[in-house]
Protein backbone atom coordinates (compact mmCIF):
# COMPACT_ATOMS: atom_id res chain seq x y z
CA UNK A 1 0.00 0.00 0.00
CA UNK A 2 1.30 3.28 -0.75
CA UNK A 3 0.86 5.81 2.30
CA UNK A 4 0.87 9.51 2.28
CA UNK A 5 1.84 12.19 4.91
CA UNK A 6 0.90 15.68 4.35
CA UNK A 7 2.02 18.29 6.32
CA UNK A 8 -0.51 19.49 8.33
CA UNK A 9 -2.21 22.93 7.49
CA UNK A 10 -4.29 24.18 10.25
CA UNK A 11 -3.14 27.75 12.04
CA UNK A 12 -0.08 26.77 14.54
CA UNK A 13 -0.46 22.81 14.10
CA UNK A 14 3.14 21.48 14.31
CA UNK A 15 2.64 17.84 14.67
CA UNK A 16 2.51 15.18 11.96
CA UNK A 17 0.71 11.90 10.69
CA UNK A 18 3.98 9.80 10.95
CA UNK A 19 7.49 10.01 12.56
CA UNK A 20 10.84 8.65 10.69
CA UNK A 21 9.94 5.71 13.47
CA UNK A 22 6.68 4.63 12.48
CA UNK A 23 7.22 5.09 8.57
CA UNK A 24 9.95 2.47 8.99
CA UNK A 25 7.65 0.09 10.62
CA UNK A 26 5.13 0.53 7.34
CA UNK A 27 8.45 -0.10 5.34
CA UNK A 28 9.39 -2.98 7.09
CA UNK A 29 5.75 -4.45 6.48
CA UNK A 30 6.79 -3.98 2.50
CA UNK A 31 4.23 -0.90 2.79
CA UNK A 32 5.85 2.74 0.44
CA UNK A 33 5.57 6.04 2.05
CA UNK A 34 5.46 9.62 1.04
CA UNK A 35 6.03 11.99 2.74
CA UNK A 36 5.45 16.16 2.12
CA UNK A 37 8.38 18.23 2.22
CA UNK A 38 9.15 19.60 5.98
CA UNK A 39 6.01 17.65 7.06
CA UNK A 40 7.92 17.28 10.60
CA UNK A 41 10.61 19.93 10.37
CA UNK A 42 9.03 22.50 13.16
CA UNK A 43 9.26 19.59 16.05
CA UNK A 44 13.06 18.24 14.36
CA UNK A 45 11.67 15.36 12.12
CA UNK A 46 13.40 16.15 9.11
CA UNK A 47 13.28 15.13 5.33
CA UNK A 48 16.55 13.58 5.66
CA UNK A 49 15.49 11.39 8.69
CA UNK A 50 11.54 10.20 6.39
CA UNK A 51 14.49 9.13 3.99
CA UNK A 52 16.95 7.03 5.88
CA UNK A 53 13.18 4.95 7.12
CA UNK A 54 12.88 4.59 3.93
CA UNK A 55 10.24 7.47 2.55
CA UNK A 56 10.05 9.51 -0.38
CA UNK A 57 9.28 13.18 -0.27
CA UNK A 58 6.99 15.16 -2.27
CA UNK A 59 7.12 18.50 -2.62
CA UNK A 60 3.36 19.40 -2.79
CA UNK A 61 0.17 17.67 -0.77
CA UNK A 62 -1.77 17.14 -4.50
CA UNK A 63 0.99 14.79 -5.18
CA UNK A 64 0.58 12.40 -1.93
CA UNK A 65 -3.11 13.25 -2.08
CA UNK A 66 -3.10 11.91 -6.10
CA UNK A 67 -1.55 8.92 -5.04
CA UNK A 68 -2.07 7.53 -1.91
CA UNK A 69 -3.98 4.90 -0.89
CA UNK A 70 -3.95 5.53 2.94
CA UNK A 71 -3.45 9.40 4.27
CA UNK A 72 -2.61 9.52 7.77
CA UNK A 73 -2.76 12.77 9.45
CA UNK A 74 -3.44 14.70 12.77
CA UNK A 75 -6.24 17.09 12.48
CA UNK A 76 -9.00 17.05 10.59
CA UNK A 77 -8.87 17.97 6.65
CA UNK A 78 -9.34 21.40 5.92
CA UNK A 79 -11.56 22.12 2.87
CA UNK A 80 -8.91 22.21 0.38
CA UNK A 81 -7.68 18.34 1.49
CA UNK A 82 -11.37 17.13 2.15
CA UNK A 83 -11.73 18.05 -2.13
CA UNK A 84 -8.40 16.24 -2.92
CA UNK A 85 -10.06 13.09 -1.46
CA UNK A 86 -11.45 10.51 -3.76
CA UNK A 87 -12.91 6.86 -3.24
CA UNK A 88 -11.46 4.25 -3.23
CA UNK A 89 -8.73 6.30 -0.41
CA UNK A 90 -8.91 5.95 3.23
CA UNK A 91 -7.96 8.86 6.22
CA UNK A 92 -6.98 7.87 8.98
CA UNK A 93 -6.82 11.28 11.26
CA UNK A 94 -8.86 12.71 14.08
CA UNK A 95 -12.46 13.96 12.76
CA UNK A 96 -14.81 15.31 15.15
CA UNK A 97 -17.42 15.39 12.80
CA UNK A 98 -20.47 16.12 15.20
CA UNK A 99 -20.10 19.59 15.33
CA UNK A 100 -18.95 19.76 11.80
CA UNK A 101 -21.44 19.43 9.13
CA UNK A 102 -19.03 20.95 6.75
CA UNK A 103 -16.65 18.73 7.10
CA UNK A 104 -18.97 16.16 6.91
CA UNK A 105 -20.37 16.97 3.90
CA UNK A 106 -16.97 17.22 2.08
CA UNK A 107 -15.91 13.96 3.07
CA UNK A 108 -19.52 12.50 2.10
CA UNK A 109 -18.95 14.05 -1.13
CA UNK A 110 -15.16 12.51 -1.66
CA UNK A 111 -16.38 9.08 -1.22
CA UNK A 112 -13.24 8.27 0.61
CA UNK A 113 -13.12 5.70 3.80
CA UNK A 114 -12.81 7.96 6.78
CA UNK A 115 -11.58 6.57 10.26
CA UNK A 116 -11.55 8.96 12.81
CA UNK A 117 -8.92 8.28 15.91
CA UNK A 118 -11.16 9.69 18.25
CA UNK A 119 -13.82 7.40 18.15
CA UNK A 120 -11.43 3.87 18.26
CA UNK A 121 -12.41 2.35 20.83
CA UNK A 122 -10.43 -0.58 23.03
CA UNK A 123 -11.46 -3.71 24.96
CA UNK A 124 -12.09 -1.44 28.25
CA UNK A 125 -14.71 0.80 26.29
CA UNK A 126 -12.02 3.20 26.33
CA UNK A 127 -10.44 5.51 23.60
CA UNK A 128 -6.97 4.55 22.96
CA UNK A 129 -6.25 7.07 20.14
CA UNK A 130 -7.39 9.69 22.47
CA UNK A 131 -5.95 9.04 25.56
CA UNK A 132 -2.32 10.21 24.09
CA UNK A 133 -3.30 13.75 24.06
CA UNK A 134 -5.31 13.16 28.05
CA UNK A 135 -1.78 12.41 29.32
CA UNK A 136 -0.13 15.40 27.49
CA UNK A 137 -2.88 17.55 28.66
CA UNK A 138 -2.77 16.09 32.15
CA UNK A 139 0.92 16.75 32.73
CA UNK A 140 1.24 20.06 30.77
CA UNK A 141 -2.22 21.56 33.00
CA UNK A 142 0.27 21.39 36.19
CA UNK A 143 3.15 22.89 34.37
CA UNK A 144 1.35 25.66 32.86
CA UNK A 145 -0.53 26.18 36.37
CA UNK A 146 3.20 26.49 38.01
CA UNK A 147 4.21 29.01 35.95
CA UNK A 148 1.12 31.27 36.07
CA UNK A 149 1.65 30.63 39.64
CA UNK A 150 5.18 33.22 39.34
CA UNK A 151 3.95 36.53 40.38
CA UNK A 152 5.68 38.07 36.67
CA UNK A 153 2.76 36.19 34.90
CA UNK A 154 0.05 37.12 36.82
CA UNK A 155 -0.22 34.47 39.78
CA UNK A 156 0.27 35.04 43.38
CA UNK A 157 3.53 33.93 43.63
CA UNK A 158 3.58 30.93 44.81
CA UNK A 159 5.48 27.93 44.42
CA UNK A 160 3.82 24.71 44.04
CA UNK A 161 6.62 22.54 46.08
CA UNK A 162 7.14 24.62 48.92
CA UNK A 163 10.46 24.55 50.85
CA UNK A 164 11.89 23.17 53.79
CA UNK A 165 9.90 25.15 56.26
CA UNK A 166 7.33 26.54 53.52
CA UNK A 167 4.03 24.72 53.01
CA UNK A 168 3.46 23.52 49.50
CA UNK A 169 0.73 25.10 46.98
CA UNK A 170 -2.47 23.49 47.03
CA UNK A 171 -3.49 21.82 43.84
CA UNK A 172 -7.68 20.58 43.03
CA UNK A 173 -8.02 18.17 40.80
CA UNK A 174 -11.86 18.24 39.46
CA UNK A 175 -12.26 14.69 37.45
CA UNK A 176 -9.73 11.61 37.93
CA UNK A 177 -9.80 10.27 35.13
CA UNK A 178 -6.69 10.11 32.11
CA UNK A 179 -6.41 14.14 32.24
CA UNK A 180 -6.64 14.23 36.21
CA UNK A 181 -4.78 11.44 36.68
CA UNK A 182 -1.37 12.59 34.94
CA UNK A 183 -2.15 16.12 36.98
CA UNK A 184 -1.86 14.17 40.22
CA UNK A 185 1.01 12.49 39.49
CA UNK A 186 2.88 15.85 38.12
CA UNK A 187 1.10 18.03 40.85
CA UNK A 188 2.49 15.71 43.53
CA UNK A 189 5.84 15.26 41.62
CA UNK A 190 6.59 18.83 42.42
CA UNK A 191 5.73 18.41 46.43
CA UNK A 192 2.02 20.07 45.98
CA UNK A 193 -0.48 19.08 48.28
CA UNK A 194 -3.02 17.37 45.71
CA UNK A 195 -6.63 16.81 46.20
CA UNK A 196 -8.29 15.02 43.64
CA UNK A 197 -12.45 15.07 43.14
CA UNK A 198 -14.39 12.18 41.00
CA UNK A 199 -18.42 10.94 41.17
CA UNK A 200 -17.12 7.55 40.91
CA UNK A 201 -16.45 5.68 43.75
CA UNK A 202 -14.51 2.91 41.54
CA UNK A 203 -12.04 5.62 39.85
CA UNK A 204 -11.52 7.06 43.59
CA UNK A 205 -10.71 3.45 45.12
CA UNK A 206 -8.00 3.31 42.06
CA UNK A 207 -6.74 6.24 42.99
CA UNK A 208 -6.39 5.54 46.55
CA UNK A 209 -4.68 2.23 45.58
CA UNK A 210 -2.21 3.76 43.11
CA UNK A 211 -1.75 6.93 45.14
CA UNK A 212 -1.70 5.69 48.27
CA UNK A 213 -2.21 8.55 51.39
CA UNK A 214 -0.09 10.84 49.01
CA UNK A 215 -3.14 11.90 47.12
CA UNK A 216 -6.56 13.08 48.70
CA UNK A 217 -9.62 11.73 47.28
CA UNK A 218 -12.88 13.31 47.94
CA UNK A 219 -16.27 12.32 46.70
CA UNK A 220 -17.16 15.10 43.95
CA UNK A 221 -20.17 17.63 45.27
CA UNK A 222 -20.84 20.65 45.30
CA UNK A 223 -19.88 21.12 48.92
CA UNK A 224 -16.45 19.94 48.37
CA UNK A 225 -15.78 21.53 45.27
CA UNK A 226 -16.95 24.76 47.42
CA UNK A 227 -14.57 24.00 50.33
CA UNK A 228 -11.48 22.88 48.73
CA UNK A 229 -12.06 25.58 45.87
CA UNK A 230 -11.65 27.78 48.26
CA UNK A 231 -8.49 26.83 49.43
CA UNK A 232 -6.69 26.02 46.39
CA UNK A 233 -3.45 27.86 44.41
CA UNK A 234 -4.28 25.75 41.45
CA UNK A 235 -7.37 24.48 40.52
CA UNK A 236 -7.71 21.09 37.14
CA UNK A 237 -10.88 20.69 35.60
CA UNK A 238 -10.71 17.83 33.79
CA UNK A 239 -14.22 15.81 33.77
CA UNK A 240 -15.53 14.55 31.42
CA UNK A 241 -19.17 12.93 31.11
CA UNK A 242 -19.19 11.13 27.67
CA UNK A 243 -21.50 12.59 24.90
CA UNK A 244 -22.13 15.71 26.59
CA UNK A 245 -21.16 19.48 27.22
CA UNK A 246 -19.15 19.58 30.35
CA UNK A 247 -20.92 20.93 33.37
CA UNK A 248 -20.45 24.17 35.18
CA UNK A 249 -19.14 22.69 38.37
CA UNK A 250 -17.19 25.94 39.63
CA UNK A 251 -19.48 28.44 39.65
CA UNK A 252 -18.48 32.66 39.35
CA UNK A 253 -19.91 32.76 43.09
CA UNK A 254 -17.28 30.05 44.15
CA UNK A 255 -14.33 32.02 42.19
CA UNK A 256 -15.09 34.65 43.78
CA UNK A 257 -13.97 33.45 46.99
CA UNK A 258 -11.26 31.76 45.13
CA UNK A 259 -7.12 33.23 46.84
CA UNK A 260 -6.49 36.66 44.42
CA UNK A 261 -3.56 35.54 42.17
CA UNK A 262 -4.50 31.72 41.94
CA UNK A 263 -4.95 29.94 38.49
CA UNK A 264 -7.84 27.51 37.30
CA UNK A 265 -6.55 25.40 34.14
CA UNK A 266 -9.68 24.04 32.39
CA UNK A 267 -8.35 21.17 30.89
CA UNK A 268 -12.27 20.37 29.77
CA UNK A 269 -12.48 23.73 27.46
CA UNK A 270 -12.80 21.77 24.46
CA UNK A 271 -16.53 19.94 26.07
CA UNK A 272 -17.24 23.71 26.66
CA UNK A 273 -15.25 24.26 29.67
CA UNK A 274 -16.19 23.06 33.61
CA UNK A 275 -15.89 26.52 34.99
CA UNK A 276 -18.60 29.13 34.65
CA UNK A 277 -16.24 31.70 33.58
CA UNK A 278 -14.22 29.42 31.36
CA UNK A 279 -13.61 30.65 27.04
CA UNK A 280 -11.57 28.94 24.61
CA UNK A 281 -7.98 30.06 24.54
CA UNK A 282 -4.76 30.06 22.52
CA UNK A 283 -1.35 28.95 22.79
CA UNK A 284 -0.52 32.43 21.62
CA UNK A 285 -2.89 34.44 24.16
CA UNK A 286 -3.37 31.53 26.82
CA UNK A 287 -4.49 33.46 29.63
CA UNK A 288 -7.17 35.67 31.17
CA UNK A 289 -7.97 37.20 34.55
CA UNK A 290 -11.79 37.30 36.22
CA UNK A 291 -12.17 38.30 39.70
CA UNK A 292 -8.06 38.21 40.47
CA UNK A 293 -8.14 34.55 39.47
CA UNK A 294 -6.13 33.20 36.57
CA UNK A 295 -7.56 31.24 34.05
CA UNK A 296 -5.35 29.19 31.06
CA UNK A 297 -8.54 27.68 28.69
CA UNK A 298 -6.56 26.72 26.11
CA UNK A 299 -8.76 24.37 23.82
CA UNK A 300 -5.92 21.96 22.02
CA UNK A 301 -2.87 21.78 24.90
CA UNK A 302 -0.75 18.93 23.30
CA UNK A 303 -0.26 21.40 20.38
CA UNK A 304 1.91 23.17 22.32
CA UNK A 305 4.36 20.20 22.94
CA UNK A 306 4.19 19.43 19.46
CA UNK A 307 7.02 16.87 18.97
CA UNK A 308 6.11 14.63 22.30
CA UNK A 309 2.56 14.54 21.27
CA UNK A 310 3.16 12.90 17.87
CA UNK A 311 5.12 10.54 19.24
CA UNK A 312 2.67 9.32 21.75
CA UNK A 313 -0.06 9.77 19.07
CA UNK A 314 2.13 7.43 16.87
CA UNK A 315 2.78 5.06 19.62
CA UNK A 316 -1.12 4.25 19.64
CA UNK A 317 -2.04 4.79 15.93
CA UNK A 318 0.65 2.73 14.61
CA UNK A 319 -0.92 -0.75 15.53
CA UNK A 320 -4.01 0.26 14.09
CA UNK A 321 -2.77 2.02 10.92
CA UNK A 322 -0.50 -1.52 10.39
CA UNK A 323 -3.47 -3.37 10.07
CA UNK A 324 -5.01 -0.97 7.94
CA UNK A 325 -2.26 -1.12 5.43
CA UNK A 326 -1.38 -5.02 6.12
CA UNK A 327 -4.84 -6.22 5.74
CA UNK A 328 -6.34 -3.42 3.61
CA UNK A 329 -9.18 -1.37 5.30
CA UNK A 330 -12.53 -3.69 4.41
CA UNK A 331 -10.59 -6.80 6.12
CA UNK A 332 -8.72 -4.60 9.21
CA UNK A 333 -11.90 -3.51 10.02
CA UNK A 334 -13.98 -6.76 9.94
CA UNK A 335 -11.35 -8.22 11.78
CA UNK A 336 -11.30 -5.30 14.54
CA UNK A 337 -14.76 -4.15 16.17
CA UNK A 338 -12.82 -1.52 17.44
CA UNK A 339 -11.18 0.04 14.84
CA UNK A 340 -14.23 -0.81 12.80
CA UNK A 341 -15.59 1.87 15.63
CA UNK A 342 -13.39 4.46 14.15
CA UNK A 343 -15.11 4.15 10.64
CA UNK A 344 -17.15 7.38 10.57
CA UNK A 345 -17.88 7.81 6.75
CA UNK A 346 -17.28 5.26 4.24
CA UNK A 347 -18.10 5.83 0.06
CA UNK A 348 -20.51 8.95 0.79
CA UNK A 349 -22.38 7.37 3.69
CA UNK A 350 -22.29 8.54 7.09
CA UNK A 351 -21.31 5.47 9.11
CA UNK A 352 -21.36 6.33 12.99
CA UNK A 353 -24.23 6.67 14.64
CA UNK A 354 -23.28 9.86 16.64
CA UNK A 355 -22.65 11.72 13.47
CA UNK A 356 -25.82 10.81 12.54
CA UNK A 357 -27.86 11.74 15.35
CA UNK A 358 -25.98 15.40 15.52
CA UNK A 359 -26.31 16.11 12.10
CA UNK A 360 -28.94 14.05 10.81
CA UNK A 361 -30.70 17.15 9.58
CA UNK A 362 -28.08 19.01 8.16
CA UNK A 363 -27.31 16.37 6.19
P1 LIG B 1 -12.00 10.61 31.32
O1 LIG B 1 -13.31 10.06 30.86
O2 LIG B 1 -10.81 9.71 31.40
O3 LIG B 1 -12.20 11.24 32.79
C1 LIG B 1 -13.26 12.09 33.14
C2 LIG B 1 -13.54 11.92 34.62
O4 LIG B 1 -14.49 12.93 35.01
C3 LIG B 1 -14.17 10.54 34.97
O5 LIG B 1 -13.38 9.87 35.92
C4 LIG B 1 -15.54 10.95 35.53
O6 LIG B 1 -15.98 10.08 36.56
C5 LIG B 1 -15.24 12.35 36.05
N1 LIG B 1 -16.42 13.17 36.33
C6 LIG B 1 -17.59 13.25 35.64
N2 LIG B 1 -18.43 14.11 36.26
C7 LIG B 1 -17.76 14.58 37.37
C8 LIG B 1 -18.10 15.49 38.40
N3 LIG B 1 -19.28 16.10 38.46
N4 LIG B 1 -17.17 15.74 39.36
C9 LIG B 1 -15.95 15.13 39.32
N5 LIG B 1 -15.59 14.26 38.38
C10 LIG B 1 -16.49 13.99 37.41
O7 LIG B 1 -11.70 11.88 30.41
P2 LIG B 1 -10.26 12.53 30.13
O8 LIG B 1 -9.63 11.83 28.99
O9 LIG B 1 -9.53 12.64 31.42
O10 LIG B 1 -10.68 13.98 29.60
C11 LIG B 1 -11.11 15.01 30.50
C12 LIG B 1 -11.44 16.26 29.71
O11 LIG B 1 -10.25 16.79 29.12
C13 LIG B 1 -12.40 16.02 28.53
O12 LIG B 1 -13.31 17.08 28.48
C14 LIG B 1 -11.48 16.01 27.34
O13 LIG B 1 -12.18 16.35 26.15
C15 LIG B 1 -10.52 17.09 27.76
N6 LIG B 1 -9.23 17.17 27.02
C16 LIG B 1 -8.85 18.42 26.64
C17 LIG B 1 -7.65 18.62 26.01
C18 LIG B 1 -7.22 20.03 25.70
O14 LIG B 1 -6.27 20.21 24.95
N7 LIG B 1 -7.85 21.07 26.26
C19 LIG B 1 -6.83 17.52 25.69
C20 LIG B 1 -7.25 16.24 26.06
C21 LIG B 1 -8.46 16.07 26.75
Amino acid sequence: MLIGVPKEIKNHEYRVGLTPAAVKEFVSHGHQVVVQQNAGAAIGFFDDQYEAAGASISNTAEKIFDTADMIVKVKEPQPNECEMLSKGQTLYTYLHLAPDPVQTELLVKSGATCIAYETVTDHTGGLPLLAPMSEVAGRMSVQAGAHYLEKAHGGSGTLLGGVPGVTPGKVLVIGGGVVGTNAAKMALGMGADVTILDRSLPRLRYLDDVFGGQLKTVFSTVDAIEHYSSKADLVVGAVLIPGAAAPKLLTREHIKNMKEGSVLVDVAIDQGGCFETSKATTHQDPVYVVDGVVHYCVANMPGGVARTSTMALNNATLPFGLALANKGPKDAMLADPHLLNGLNVHEGQVTYKAVVDALGQQL
